[in-house]
């Protein structure tokens, strides 16, 4: 089956072409077809289209929306032009698979769009005012464009979270706020969590119940999760993508209070507040020049600039104390699993973030790190570690494709 995978922003859409079907799930051995990204939809949007094997392409058209930008994408995926080999007419991307950033409580697993689904993630919005309405997007205008008979299925950010304790994810306020308004942590980031532990099992060797991991995506929006028994148990983001790490704007972890003074201090609304909060934090907050690790990394190296140290240094403590919580609530871990930009491509911060952590058990390997970047996975710890070290790049589109294919065929999913 050709599976176009979907993830839209408030005015981006990124998608895949994956060929995969049961037999080649339980393979291993998916084809990705075909990528693309189209920015800035809503003016003049920027364009870049890859076919399998083939250099990139890089437009620029106006495109007013959503659907315009898929229509766009899908005239493209069938054109002469891409080539595609098994993809000439829309009869030929058999289902779709949409990255929905939060299911809330009520959607535990990737499930078939419906009516009734649609309603339920309509109905979500206000626990992600910023994502849920962008991915519905998607999902109106794929509808509009593929016909009815094309099937649909949504795979939630939130889901993988959802084995997660009443322990982990209750937020010690009153219990009448969880009941009314179901205020508590949700996690995000599971399908990239999901894909790093599944990973792991295949690398390592083991079975579901024996694995106990943190993974680390860190990006531009960074979480840790502790995976016990091959389940969520803990997650450092909250009700919103928020919470925890230190990410590229978005500070983490931080006293209520402080909202209360910003209110008082600034005469800041809560909105102004939210904003300072999400766009104006973190990396670029404290280092007043950038969200971006890479040039951060930069800027002290060439320049010994204090403020850039001083984000790098916040970012990767962080870090250290999300493992060392998790190793004393999962009373240990077998790994450390680095996921994302920086996790994937950024040696100097797997190093910091393990460097002080060898009491615990946890010794990188300078050789193996160094020579570890750039897409590549493996092992980057001591040949003794207690806890091992391995690097994972993130594939979020193919766990994607591969539950929209599950979904359609009513297959059980086994991670
Ligand atoms: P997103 O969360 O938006 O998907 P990514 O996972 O692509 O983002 O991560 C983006 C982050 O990864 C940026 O901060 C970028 O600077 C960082 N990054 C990418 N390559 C490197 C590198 N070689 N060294 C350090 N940081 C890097």
């Amino acid at each position: 089956m050709n599976i176009l995978v979907l993830n839209c922003g408030s005015s981006s859409l990124k998608f895949q072409i994956i060929e995969t079907d049961l037999d080649l799930i339980e393979k291993d051995t998916e084809t990705q077809k075909a990528k693309g990204l189209i920015e800035r939809i809503g003016s003049q949007s920027l364009i870049t289209l890859q076919a399998d094997g083939k250099p990139s392409i890089k437009q620029a058209a106006p495109l007013r929306d959503h659907r315009a930008a898929l229509d766009y994408v899908v005239r493209w995926i069938i054109s002469a032009e891409a080539q595609i080999p098994g993809i000439r007419s829309l009869a030929d991307i058999h289902a779709i698979g949409h990255r929905v950033v939060h299911g809330a409580e009520k959607f535990t697993k990737s499930v078939i769009i419906d009516e009734e689904v649609i309603k339920g993630i309509e109905d979500t919005i206000e626990l992600a005012p910023l994502h849920n309405p962008a991915n519905l997007k998607g999902i109106y205008a794929a509808r509009e464009l593929m016909g009815p008979g094309v099937p649909q299925v949504a795979v939630f950010d939130t889901s993988f979270h959802s084995t997660m304790p009443e322990t982990s994810y209750l937020y010690a306020i009153p219990y009448q706020l969880y009941r009314r308004h179901k205020i508590r942590k949700y996690g995000f980031h599971g399908t990239s969590h999901r894909y790093a532990a599944y990973r792991y099992r295949k690398i390592a060797g083991k079975g579901r119940e024996e694995t106990n991991v943190i993974t680390l995506h860190l990006g531009n929006g960074c979480s840790a999760c502790a995976i016990k028994r091959g389940e969520s148990f803990d997650t450092s983001m909250g009700l919103t993508p928020l919470e925890g790490l230190v990410m590229g704007t978005r500070g983490g972890d931080i006293d209520p209070s402080v909202l209360e003074f910003l209110a008082h201090k600034e005469g800041m609304s809560i909105s102004e507040i939210d904003t300072v909060l999400n766009k104006q934090s973190g990396l670029l907050g404290l280092s007043g020049l950038t969200n971006d690790m890479r040039d951060l990394l930069e800027e002290e190296h060439e320049h010994q600039d204090r403020r850039a140290k001083l984000a790098i240094d916040i970012f990767c403590q962080r870090v250290k104390k999300y493992i060392g919580a998790y190793l004393a609530e999962m009373n240990g871990a077998d790994a450390i699993i680095f996921t994302g930009g920086i996790g994937e491509n950024s040696k100097t911060i797997r190093q910091r973030i393990c460097t002080g952590l060898e009491w615990l058990g946890v010794e990188i390997d300078e050789k193996r790190n160094n020579e570890l970047q750039h897409g590549k996975e493996g092992e980057i710890s001591k040949a003794g570690s207690k806890v091992k070290l391995y690097v994972i790049p993130t594939n979020e589109e193919l766990l994607i494709a591969r539950d929209t294919v599950r979904s359609v065929k009513d297959a059980p999913r086994r991670w």
